[in-house]
């Protein structure tokens, strides 16, 4: 009897092998898809039927909780590595390295590429190194100028990339022999961040944005199933952060506050500022004492929930906006007061209008089951949980907080 089990396994590896099948057979497959800016509530609108089968026949969670600060950049990071940006470095869409003088700045090609920034692992890496092939539709941050930092494939980040030609890519991918097929996939959607900040999340602009990428998640899956492939892939439908109304009569300009000599970066929800020698418990002060629809922090006195004082590269100080309020300098106030932008992020994470979604279906996952609050540190490990590989160590991200999503 034992010697027959032996037997026909060694007839089936045979097989396997002979079919050019060199990865073993079974291995899970996740689409992770991302919706920059989609809030958490957005799909209480009523808008979003594709979104809705995703939460009956899969999980889904009251809201996904971002990093600080709830900018698109360091909360893609935090996602695939599972760290707060205080950690994997990207501590914001813009910042200065004091020592080297370089800005790192997601509009410079040159260093938003450039691997010396980014000190987490990505999923992919985690994953190639465990024998699992990885691909990405795009992602903030990918490519970087190493390729033994990157997905096995990707494609160079386009904006004006039509959303379903980016599917049609996901697709070929999984279409491929199986031998060179990736089995963890990411794409990435702006339409929601790009209406969200030029009419704000209360306008119709953004409701078309909504029932558009809800469309294309309902296109995404009936491509899978012409595919035959629905039922063995996993979807996430997450987002980076949400988003929130802002005015040009609500700004503080903080140069006027302060006059000339310091660094300020960053405007918005928060900006750093790199004090004048021997200046910082003197603009503190001055601060302080104007501290209206705004909070202003030391580096080493910054509330522990935030996440955000273990990293050389974060200034001296940090001043954050209450939520709808905007922090400017000379410079930046034009932009602010034409009135051209009605929404923005950035803000406090626990502010309930920067959380984003997370909604997921497969194999993995169980049926019909809703959760509250999760944070997005947490999807790197729930990752390799599914694909049973081992994450990195000294991730932030907990297994514990989000595991029970899991069959
Ligand atoms: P923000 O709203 O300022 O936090 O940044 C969002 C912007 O990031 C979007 O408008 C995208 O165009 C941009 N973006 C997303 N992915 C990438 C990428 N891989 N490379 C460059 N820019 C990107
Ligand atoms: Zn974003
Ligand atoms: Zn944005």
């Amino acid at each position: 009897m034992k010697i027959r089990k032996i037997l026909s396994l060694w007839v089936l590896s045979a097989i396997f092998v002979l079919s050019g099948n060199i990865l073993p057979q079974g291995k899970p497959y996740v689409i992770l898809v991302s919706y920059d800016a989609f809030r958490w509530d957005y799909t209480s609108r009523g808008l979003t039927p594709n979104l809705d089968s995703v939460a009956s026949g899969g999980v889904s969670a009251l809201s996904l909780r971002p990093a600080f600060p709830s900018k698109t950049f360091p909360n893609h990071l935090s996602i695939i590595t599972g760290m707060y940006p205080e950690h994997h470095g990207i501590i914001h869409n813009e910042f200065r390295d004091p020592y080297s003088e370089r800005v790192y700045s997601i509009r410079d090609t040159a260093e938003v590429t450039d691997s010396r920034w980014y000190l987490g692992e990505a999923f992919w890496q985690t994953a190639e190194r465990q024998g699992i092939r990885t691909a990405s539709y795009f992602w903030p941050s990918t490519p970087l100028n190493l390729a033994e930092r990157n997905p096995k494939y990707y494609e160079l980040y386009e904006h004006k990339r039509p959303y379903g030609k980016r599917i049609e890519g996901v697709i070929n991918w999984l279409k491929m022999p199986y031998k060179d097929r990736p089995h963890f996939i990411t794409l990435y959607m702006h339409e929601t961040d790009d209406q969200g900040h030029k009419f704000g999340p209360n306008s119709p602009q953004v409701n078309l944005a909504i029932k558009q990428l809800d469309s294309l998640s309902g296109l995404l899956l009936k491509r899978l199933k012409d595919i035959k492939m629905y039922d063995s892939v996993n979807v996430i439908f997450l987002s980076d952060h949400g988003m929130t109304s802002i005015s040009s009569e609500r700004l503080i300009n903080v140069e006027e506050i302060l006059g000339k000599g310091n660094r300020l970066d960053g405007d918005g929800p928060v900006m750093m500022i790199e004090p004048g020698a021997g200046e910082l418990e003197a603009v503190y002060d001055k601060l302080k004492k104007n501290e209206e629809h705004f909070k202003v922090y030391k580096r080493d006195n910054m509330p522990g929930y935030f996440h955000f004082d273990d990293n050389p590269f974060i200034y001296p100080l940090i001043v954050v906006a209450e939520p709808g309020w905007s922090l400017v300098d000379n410079k930046t106030r034009a932009y602010y007061t034409k009135g051209k932008s009605r929404g923005n992020h950035g803000y406090d994470n626990n502010f309930m209008d920067m959380h984003g979604i997370f909604y997921a279906e497969g194999p993995a996952f169980k049926k019909g089951y809703r959760t509250g609050t999760l944070w997005n540190i947490d999807v790197y490990p729930l990752l390799c949980r599914i694909f049973d590989i081992l994450p990195k160590k000294n991730i932030d991200g907990s297994l514990e907080r989000i595991e029970f999503l899991l069959k």
